[in-house]
């Protein structure tokens, strides 16, 4: 109920927009590329310095294996217990360095252009910031407060995912502002989960006119694939299949010996989720002479709308009507690391970053009108109590 809200709560709406747009330029500034854990590395050394001073423990992990660096940072004072709200955001882009002189940072009215920006420098920036802001004014909240952040979302987070997983299934509830699509206040209680398929058709070459029929043409083999697999999208309700790629033959007079696709898959449940795969892996060639080779998986697990998810959006839903924010949740087809997060059974909320646009497009945008609210609503979820209890009881 609306008047169970802490009023000390209506304070954080005092959030200024346009100077925490200039923290986001910052960060946006800094260019981070997944395959350059240097760079990486210098945006967290960054983010550490400035919670030079403040009451908090942060902990690195070092990149490896080509991936960027991770960032912990704890901030859990006297008076504060139980398991801790997570904020998880990405440090990583998709644009490679350079690409600022190319495209510098730029405004338009609301609109604020700039490479990762918007998927997802801006929540990030919030989420960090939302952290320094509560340590700085030495607020006590009712659970322990927990920022991590990764450097490898962009590539699947093939390093971080085993930290992804601990620390959600350390936490009370996960908070991942990743982009915020739709109406001003849109966020995500859903994920589609996400596999990728490579198969590989080996047939037999020979002479298109001299000895045709010696040959096994891997081409036709892989037409029949794509035409099996793209029907399953009229046969499975929960699930969705794109062949995105399609490779083979040399010449136009050579039965061609290999051929093959990439395929990805889109699935809604765990259940439908493994019976596919296991359904992908098993797939043989239609002609007996020829071996199909099926390689892949499940990247990402579904981010399922459990009743755990449904509770912490209500919640949100409440203190955002009590704030006066607005706020509306949609599901999406893209996976983030909330798909890791969320497949545990923790209550996960995800797209609670800036509203825009153009993620992983050259139009990369924020709307410079979305951020002091998502602050708003950030620091509210992290310091009420009432919030907290609505949501994890
Ligand atoms: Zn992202």
């Amino acid at each position: 109920m609306a008047e169970e809200f802490e009023p000390a709560l209506m304070r954080a709406q005092a959030f200024d927009g346009e100077k925490l747009a200039e923290g986001i330029v910052d960060w946006v500034g800094m260019e981070t590329p997944s395959d350059r854990p240097d760079l990486i590395d210098r945006i967290l050394d960054r983010v550490e310095r400035t919670f030079d001073g403040l009451p908090v423990e942060i902990q690195r992990l070092p990149a490896r294996d080509g991936c960027g660096g991770q960032m912990v940072i704890d901030y859990r004072p006297a008076g504060c217990d139980g398991d801790a709200a997570l904020l998880m955001g990405h440090v990583d882009t998709v644009w490679s360095a350079g690409t600022l002189a190319q495209r510098p940072v730029r405004r338009e009215g609301d609109r604020l252009y700039g490479p990762g920006i918007f998927d997802m420098k801006a929540g990030s920036y919030l989420a960090t910031e939302t952290l320094r802001r509560i340590a700085r004014q030495g607020i006590v909240p009712p659970r322990p407060v927990r920022v991590f952040l990764n450097g490898d979302e962009e590539i699947g987070s093939p390093v971080s995912r085993g930290t992804i997983e601990r620390l959600a299934g350390e936490a009370a509830f996960v908070l991942v502002p990743e982009p915020s699509y739709g109406a001003p206040g849109t966020v995500v209680t859903a994920r589609k989960g996400w596999a990728r398929f490579d198969l590989t058709a080996h047939g037999l070459s020979a002479h298109a006119g001299g000895n045709r029929d010696d040959g096994r043409s891997a081409i036709r083999e892989i037409a029949h694939q794509i035409l099996d697999i793209e029907a399953m999208n009229d046969s499975e309700r929960t699930a969705t299949f794109n062949v995105g790629t399609v490779h083979g033959g040399t010449r136009a007079n050579v039965v061609p010996d290999k051929a093959g696709i990439e395929v990805d898959m889109r699935v809604d449940d765990m259940a439908t989720a493994e019976r596919l795969v296991a359904a992908m892996l098993a797939r043989r060639a239609v002609d007996r002479d020829i071996r199909l080779e099926v390689d892949g998986g499940l990247n990402r697990p579904p981010f399922v709308r459990s009743p755990a998810v449904v509770r912490l959006y209500s919640a949100a839903r409440a203190l955002a009507a009590h704030l006066g924010l607005p706020i509306g949740e949609t599901s999406r087809g893209g996976v983030s690391d909330g798909n890791f997060a969320a497949a545990n059974g923790r209550p996960v909320l995800d797209g609670l970053g800036c509203g825009g646009g153009g993620a992983h497009a050259i139009d990369e945008h924020i709307l410079v009108s979305t951020i002091a609210p998502r602050a708003a609503l950030l620091h509210a979820m992290l310091t009420s109590r009432h919030f907290q209890s609505l949501a994890t009881d």
